[in-house]
């Protein structure tokens, strides 16, 4: 008899994704009830598309200094 504790050693990586038109989230990569494609409900915080990516990012890479700085 062998006792396999198998919480401990198994993990799920589950993918949650969003209708876009009933929003209702679903597991699958189309939406059940509409047939269309599901997308990521969480999408990147930086996005090429974002006019203020230059800023965003620049105030990342101050932070980021200010952090070591703290350090040091
Ligand atoms: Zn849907």
């Amino acid at each position: 008899m062998f006792l396999i504790n198998l919480s401990k050693n198994i993990f799920v990586v589950v993918k949650l994704r969003k209708c876009p038109k009933c929003t209702s989230y679903t597991l699958g990569e189309k939406c059940k009830k509409c047939g269309i494609d599901t997308c990521n409900p969480h999408p990147p915080k930086f996005s090429l598309d974002d006019p203020f990516l230059e800023y965003k990012v620049k105030a990342l890479i101050n932070s980021l200094g200010e952090r070591n700085a703290k350090k040091r």
